[in-house]
């Protein structure tokens, strides 16, 4: 038997078979990272917790097979693939705690690093690294990469802010550097180990030529090796072990935990566009700023600049610059106002002898500097998304000594244009001198493939001989960089390097080929193919971006792990060359990339290039209709009326008979119906609705204010849970509160037989989706006489669906309908019509994801914490997965999304509110508490204004 085979066998004693994934269809899809790299793991491994973890190290010992870990997959330089296994962490791992006075954060490795922000901004602190990834990259990749960004630099990385980590070991050893017990055990039991890196680092300090190139280096930023620094920088051993395990990409250990001291958040910031007549003015200032009290410099050169002037909202005075002009966007912070003005002041003034083409002028208007960080962060996208399907988007990441910054940028140009790479684009951290570039490349050809070799061989000299810069300098070495490692640094380095990987894995087998590797092509091997699969996702540069925001991305796949099957799919075809796995990669992504996808489209809001991966699966959807559904969905849009009835006595019968059952056998009887029918009966849950109440309008009062409300098909036919505090369905609560308000109301004509047409669009049914909003959307000019009165939805996904259609298909009515869902309405028309009285309890509230795509997230907050002061809303928790009826089909991918809810809620939270109500059956199943919509909020603790 072959060694990876005893090891597959020899995980299965501690690991439940569904977390070892052997299916290549999975492996090539959990494989895939945002490099240009393609290796398949062999197998692919779900670790939970830190026993899984040094039994997979054990194993990995035993049988002799290579591990790599994984979090989120987002390293541009090959570091987090593999063709051996891969050990993903990102599914759990997210706890933290943060110290009494908020001096240190302790983080587990899969905690997202905006996240832990995000816990920090009530202390005003934030972690130090900051790289441009921080939305989806965890805390493991940010120490393991030794990330940084825009504002950190050298001074607030993971190297200069580690206070702490818990460490395995390549034998599965652990260490807690925070803990006095575990160090004297572990300098007991792992004396060798200790003994060789104090041996080493003394050889370093006595070699003093050595030792000052090496703190030369690290003045920069230089993600190029192992942290060497760590030799000279410390005397006590275990400071040097664990800031050796910085930037160290999984070659050395598993970082398991992590102590972070925390940065003080400044709040009240102002920033410039400084436009300069060329690159090189532009890098001259930077040293002149540098003096001041800055956050961050980002450089642009003009083809950077080009990229981006034709975007909504980007000043109109880019298009006209010159095109030797170039851009430096910088930001400063103050503790107070007049803290600000002082900073600010010191820098103009400091810049008072170089010329601008536009007067320089800093703001604090935080809508005018947002407008000019989208510029900058819009950069990578705007190249990316421009290329042509089938080629990579390539970012390069190397630091110049300051002093020599304006000369290596034009350098830099020359080199881009010596290897017509027309399109590349030059922006960075100017502040350190660190410099990205972005360009297309294609790799489907030797031609090309030489072309780039050429290109990055003449760029390694240039950077190292002429500069004596870092190759490097904050994405880590991965297999991009490891052939020049000692290009760069020289024989002595590197042989020290290598001793550092000897000491800590002396079998090899963690993440082998990274970082250090003596194969001088390594980097043109291994190359992704990226072939045409579907126009909607073809400009996907699988960055992960996307990842975080995905409801099935612990069932089944992420958007980026949809695209990338797809992609194999579409080469397959295209090929002919292995039909067998053809047809069962096809058969997989029925369920792994169609069925399981909630077509919510949260993905896109994290995307760089701004696609939707489900709308791509509605298409996909709409093509495998058969003319027999077809024809059954016509007969449901024509009969809207009769439907919503018969769901309403369906969910009669169903509440009668759970009466009479009670919840338990209930719950079991419709579990086992489900199982025996292979899923094709829905799932019953006890937050089950009843029917809803019969749409009485007693007493409409003739008014001023008048509005028009459409109660969505689902509140026409689903009321409330059982166990419910009220029996008043939603529409029934609406009708009191918009009467409370003084409000008139008119409802659309026909209104039973209307329907947005998102339960038909959102199963691939195009037509008679687009039937349905056509009729609603003349309903509404006829009820809203053309636009004079607003518009009520009560179901915000509704809402944002038949928004979206008007918006392509009838831009004057776009203009002219003036339409809310209920937050905004609340908000802006009703609540100062009522009386409120607070309510002292938490509530928990679940922002849907039409709202968040809308933008309503501040108002959602802002509307709660009128009625609580302690408003949750669960940072982990995103998109609930219920996705209209799916979650009754597919009630697994509800569950999944919602794992992380219950715990999230705090003991004393009985209430939660959102605004669709199947979001709410599964939010009030996965938490335990009865959600419902934030109208019945209002309602309840309102009243008609004396
Ligand atoms: C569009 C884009 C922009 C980017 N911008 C930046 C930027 O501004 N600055 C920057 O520095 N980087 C940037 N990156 C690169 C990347 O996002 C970061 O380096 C990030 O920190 C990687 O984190 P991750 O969670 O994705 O780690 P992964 O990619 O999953 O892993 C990174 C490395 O860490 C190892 N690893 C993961 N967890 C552990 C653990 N617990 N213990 C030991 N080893 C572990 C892996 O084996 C791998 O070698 C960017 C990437 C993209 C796609
Ligand atoms: S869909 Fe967008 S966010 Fe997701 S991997 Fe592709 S480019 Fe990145
Ligand atoms: S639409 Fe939703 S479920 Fe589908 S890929 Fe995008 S985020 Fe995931």
């Amino acid at each position: 038997m072959k060694n990876i085979e005893l090891f597959r066998n020899s995980l299965k004693k501690f690991l439940p078979e569904e977390r070892i994934i052997t299916d290549e269809f999975r492996r090539l899809a959990y494989g895939t990272d945002a490099s240009f790299y393609r290796l398949i793991p062999e197998i692919v491994l779900i670790a939970e917790n830190e026993n899984d973890v040094i039994k997979i190290i054990k194993s990995s010992n035993e049988f002799h097979v290579p591990i790599t870990f994984r979090a989120a997959g987002t390293s541009l330089s090959g570091q987090a693939v593999t063709d051996s296994v891969l050990v993903v962490i990102s599914r759990s791992w997210k706890n933290y705690s943060i110290a009494e006075d908020a001096a240190f954060i302790d983080l587990q490795p899969s905690v997202v690093g905006a996240f832990a922000n995000l816990y920090l901004k009530k202390h005003s602190k934030k972690i130090g690294p900051d790289p441009a990834s921080i939305n989806s990259a965890m805390i493991g990749g940010i120490a393991a990469n030794n990330a940084s960004g825009m504002c950190c630099g050298t001074a607030q990385n993971s190297y200069n802010t580690l206070k702490g980590m818990r460490i395995i070991f390549s034998d599965g050893f652990v260490l807690d550097t925070r803990d006095k017990k575990s160090i004297s055990e572990f300098i007991f039991k792992k004396k060798d180990l200790v003994d060789k890196i104090e041996m080493l680092s003394s050889s370093v300090k006595d070699n003093s030529e050595l030792a000052d190139r090496i703190r030369a280096k690290f003045k920069m930023k230089n993600t190029t090796g192992y942290s060497i620094n760590s030799l000279v920088d410390f005397s006590d051993p275990i400071d040097i072990i664990q800031h050796l395990m910085i930037g160290s990409e999984g070659t050395l250990g598993f970082i398991s935990e992590i102590r972070y001291e925390t940065i003080y958040e400044s709040p009240f910031k102002a920033s410039a566009l400084m436009i300069f007549d060329s690159i090189h003015s532009a890098c001259k200032a930077v040293p002149v700023i540098k003096k001041n009290k800055v956050d961050a410099v980002e450089l642009m050169d003009r083809a950077a600049l080009h990229s981006v002037e034709n975007k909504k909202g980007m000043p109109e005075y880019l298009k006209t610059l010159p095109e030797t002009a170039a851009a430096l966007l910088v930001e400063t912070s103050g503790k107070d106002i007049q803290q600000l003005e002082d900073f600010v002041s010191s820098i103009c003034e400091g810049l008072k002898d170089f010329v601008f083409l536009v007067p320089l002028n800093f703001t604090s208007v935080k809508n005018e500097y947002e407008t000019f960080w989208k510029i900058r962060k819009g950069l990578f996208p705007s190249v990316g998304a421009m290329r042509e399907a089938g080629t990579t988007v390539i970012i390069e990441d190397v630091c110049f000594p300051l002093i020599k910054l304006a000369d290596a940028a034009i350098d830099l140009q020359r080199l881009f244009r010596k290897y017509n790479y027309n399109e590349a684009i030059i922006f960075g951290h100017a502040l350190e001198g660190n410099l990205h570039f972005v360009f297309n490349q294609d790799f489907n050809t030797e031609k090309e493939v030489s072309r780039y070799k050429a290109f990055m061989d003449e760029l390694v000299k240039l950077v190292v001989n002429k500069y004596d810069g870092s190759l490097k300098a904050e994405h880590g070495t991965g297999r991009n960089m490891a052939p020049f490692v000692e290009y760069e640094w020289g024989n002595q380095a590197y042989r020290i390097m290598q001793e550092i990987k000897n000491i800590f894995d002396p079998k090899n087998l963690l993440n082998p080929g990274v970082l250090l590797n003596t194969d001088k092509n390594i980097h043109v091997k291994n190359l992704k193919p990226m072939p045409a699969a579907h126009e909607i996702v073809d400009k996907c540069i699988e960055c992960g971006f996307c990842e975080i925001n995905c409801p099935s991305k612990d069932l089944t796949l992420t958007p980026r792990q949809r695209i990338v099957t797809l992609r194999e799919i579409s080469r397959l075809k295209s090929t002919g060359e292995n039909n067998a796995k053809l047809n069962t990669f096809i058969e997989q992504y029925n369920y792994f990339g169609n069925q399981t996808c909630a077509t919510d489209g949260l993905c896109q809001l994290a995307c760089p290039v701004d696609i939707n991966t489900g709308t791509m699966i509605k298409e996909i959807r709409s093509e495998k209709i058969s003319k027999t559904a077809d024809s059954v969905a016509s007969l449901i849009a024509d009969n809207m009326d009769i439907v919503t009835e018969v769901m309403r006595k369906m969910l009669l019968t169903v509440n009668f008979i759970h009466k009479i059952l009670g919840s338990k056998t209930m719950q079991f009887l419709s579990d086992l119906f489900r199982k025996i029918s292979f899923g094709k009966i829905p799932r019953w849950n006890k937050f089950f609705p009843t029917s809803a109440d019969k749409i009485l309008l007693d007493s409409n009062k003739v008014s001023e204010l008048k509005v028009v409300y459409f109660p969505s098909c689902i509140a026409r036919s689903m009321g409330v849970t059982v166990n419910s505090d009220t029996d008043k369905s939603l529409t029934t609560v609406t009708i009191n509160l918009l009467k409370k308000a003084g409000y008139e109301i008119i409802f659309p004509e026909n209104l039973n037989k209307l329907c947005c047409g998102m339960p038909f669009a959102s199963k691939g049914f195009v037509k008679q989706g687009n039937q349905k909003s056509v009729e609603l959307l003349s309903a509404l000019i006829k009820a809203s006489d053309e636009g004079k009165y607003p518009i009520l939805f009560d179901t915000s996904p509704c809402l944002q669906r038949i928004k979206e259609f008007i918006e392509k298909k009838n831009k004057t009515f776009y203009n002219a309908l003036k339409i809310y869902e209920p937050v905004e309405f609340i908000l802006d028309f009703v609540i100062d019509k009522l009386d409120i009285e607070k309510k002292n309890k938490p509530i928990a509230l679940h922002i849907t994801c039409s709202s968040r795509k809308m933008n309503l997230e501040e108002k959602f907050k802002q509307l709660a914490s009128k009625f609580s002061d302690e408003v949750i809303i669960p940072a982990e928790v995103g998109c609930c997965g219920f996705a209209g009826d799916r979650g009754f089909t597919h009630p697994e991918l509800n569950k999944s999304a919602l794992k992380d809810l219950k715990n999230a809620i705090p003991n004393d939270c009985h209430e939660g509110f959102s605004n669709s109500k199947t979001c709410e059956i599964g939010l009030s199943e996965h938490s335990g508490i009865e959600y419902r919509s934030i109208i019945y909020l209002v309602d309840k603790y309102s009243k008609e204004k004396k």
